[in-house]
Formats: structure tokens, C-alpha cells, sequence
């Protein structure tokens, strides 16, 4: 028989997919384009089991959803105070590549926004025999629980059309917030949403933000609790870029979206959410991956009000 949650999903998904609107990211390989139809809704639990419905399976870049992971792993690397001298908390309310710099100290507001997440970038080494790179999929594979990889195709394509960020970089390094080779912090963060995930992978990474850090089915912990209540803290307030406030609003869950189609909520305690679903809206938030949220939210009670 049939649980009620995966029934629950299956009504959800027909219900949603009827919605219209929204344009697909227009930055990827050749022969590769994204297919506004596709759409997937997983449910992962802190006990490690998994609902999905629609399109669950099939790879799709990570984009900005790997910035809290990155954040993580630098905070993990350097500890808080370091990281905290190159990245401030504070929501910032902006786009995503917003050139969004505090006067004079040049520090980025917060690490879900370009320039944080370059400052991010720019901090991670190599060590153990491991490149930055090869470390940072490691860590977003660990919370998957498979091997992931970064896409050579998806990166050529995002590197040519990197002005903004490459500009981004370069600033951040005129004001030493980077402090090495800002174009090779722009390779790395272009590395890092260039990695391939399916709705399920990012349901498991958010289930396992959802289980302190700890993998529900390998049973490892990737990241300390405190640094998992960190990277939830400015998901919570900045991982949905200028439309944070509506969202904590209406969804009320920490959350982070990502171009690729991508967007991934947590409810600490107890589940990890994630949605695929190409069309975007202004934002570069994903409309259905919104709207499935805020249904789910709603229905199940997880806006953080209600799930306490
Ligand atoms: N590659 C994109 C960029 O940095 C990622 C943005 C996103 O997912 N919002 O421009």
C-alpha cells in the first residue's frame, strides 16, 4: 500500500506542475537545454527514508545551492572567526550577483550571495593529497551519500559567460577579501555549481543539514552541529536572495535555490526537501520549486511556528 506522504506528493506534483511562468536558465552546453516540463519533489527523513515523485533521478547542475556547503566547509577548515573576517551574516536582501560589497572593508554580506560565496571560494585549499576542488565535491558527496561530479561542459559554458563575476572577484580582491588569485577563486566557485545532483541527492544533503550533519543512511557526520546551525542561520535569512523575507514568511523553513532548477529546504529535526524544476522567476528562484514549498509548508506544518 501506498504511504499517505508519497499519495500527498503525487496529488501535490499533478496539482503544481499546472503552473505556468518563468523562464529556464539560458546558460548551459550546447544540446543540453533544460526542459521547462521536468519536475521532481523529494522527501527525505532524518531516518533515512526517501518520497520522491516526478523527475527524481535525473542530473541537473547544483549552482547556488552548493554555497552553504562551501560555507560550511570553510568554517569547518578555518573556524568562525576567520571566515567571519572575509564574510559577514547579515541578509542582504540582494540579487544573487549583486555587487554588494560594505564600504571600505569590502566585506560581502552574507556567503549565499556571489560575492560571499567567491570569498568562500578563495578560501579553500587543497590538503591530503586532494585539490580545493576534488575537496569541496567530496564534502557536497559525503551529504549526497554517492559520488557526484563536476560537469568539464558546464563549467566551459558558465566560465565564458562570467563577466559579472569575474569582475566580483577582482574586487574583492582590490580590497583583500580574496587574498590569492582571484580568477582562480572564480574557476573553483564556477567548479563548485557546475557539480551534478538529482532532486533526490539534494533532498539527502538537506536531510542531512536536517540531522545536525550527520547522514541519515551512512551514518556519517559531515559537519559539526555548530556549523550546521550556522549554515541554517543565513539560509534562513539570506538563501532565497531579495526574496528572503517573503519566503521566511510564507515557507518558514531555512532553504536555498539554485539557477539549475534546483531548490533545497531543511526542517531541522526531521526532514530534507527538494524540488527540480527548471522556469525561474526574476529572482532566479525556481516558481514550481517555490510553490511546492510553500504547499508543503503549509500542509504538513513545517514553517518553523508551527513545527516547533
Ligand atoms: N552560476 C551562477 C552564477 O554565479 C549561479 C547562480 C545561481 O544559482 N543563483 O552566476
Amino acid at each position: 500500500m501506498e504511504s499517505p506522504i508519497q499519495e500527498y506528493l503525487e496529488s501535490l506534483l499533478a496539482d503544481v506542475q499546472r503552473l505556468r511562468g518563468g523562464e529556464p536558465y539560458r546558460v548551459h552546453p550546447l544540446g543540453r537545454e533544460p526542459n521547462p516540463e521536468d519536475f521532481g519533489i523529494c522527501l527525505a527523513t532524518v531516518d533515512g527514508r526517501v518520497y520522491s515523485v516526478g523527475v527524481a533521478d535525473q542530473e541537473f547542475s547544483i549552482q547556488s545551492i552548493s554555497k552553504p556547503f562551501s560555507y560550511g566547509l570553510a568554517l569547518a577548515d578555518y573556524g568562525f572567526d576567520a571566515v567571519d573576517e572575509k564574510v559577514d551574516v547579515e541578509p542582504s536582501g540582494d540579487p544573487f550577483n549583486q555587487i554588494s560589497l560594505a564600504p571600505v572593508t569590502g566585506r560581502p554580506p552574507n556567503a549565499m550571495v556571489n560575492a560571499g560565496a567567491l570569498a568562500v571560494a578563495s578560501m579553500i585549499r587543497g590538503g591530503g593529497g586532494k585539490s580545493a576542488v576534488r575537496r569541496i565535491v567530496d564534502t557536497y558527496s559525503r551529504f549526497a551519500g554517492r559520488d557526484l561530479s563536476s560537469s568539464r561542459s558546464v563549467f566551459d559554458v558558465e566560465i565564458r559567460h562570467s563577466d559579472r563575476n569575474h569582475a566580483l572577484a577582482y574586487l574583492l580582491s582590490s580590497v583583500e577579501v580574496i587574498e590569492n588569485d582571484p580568477s582562480r577563486a572564480l574557476e573553483n566557485y564556477l567548479r563548485q555549481c557546475s557539480v551534478q545532483v538529482t532532486c533526490r541527492d539534494l533532498a539527502m544533503m538537506a536531510a542531512t543539514l536536517a540531522n545536525g550533519g550527520t547522514q541519515p543512511v551512512s551514518g556519517e557526520q559531515v559537519f559539526e552541529i555548530d556549523v550546521v546551525e550556522r549554515v541554517l542561520s543565513v539560509m534562513m535569512t539570506s538563501g532565497m536572495y531579495d526574496d528572503a523575507g517573503a519566503w521566511v514568511s510564507s515557507v518558514g523553513m531555512p532553504a536555498k535555490s539554485g539557477v539549475g532548477g534546483g531548490t533545497l529546504a531543511v526542517l531541522p529535526g526531521q526532514a530534507g526537501l527538494a524540488v527540480f524544476s527548471p522556469p525561474l522567476d526574476g529572482h532566479g528562484n525556481s516558481v514550481r520549486g517555490l510553490e511546492t514549498c510553500r504547499r508543503v509548508s503549509k500542509d504538513m506544518e513545517m514553517h518553523f511556528v508551527r513545527a516547533a
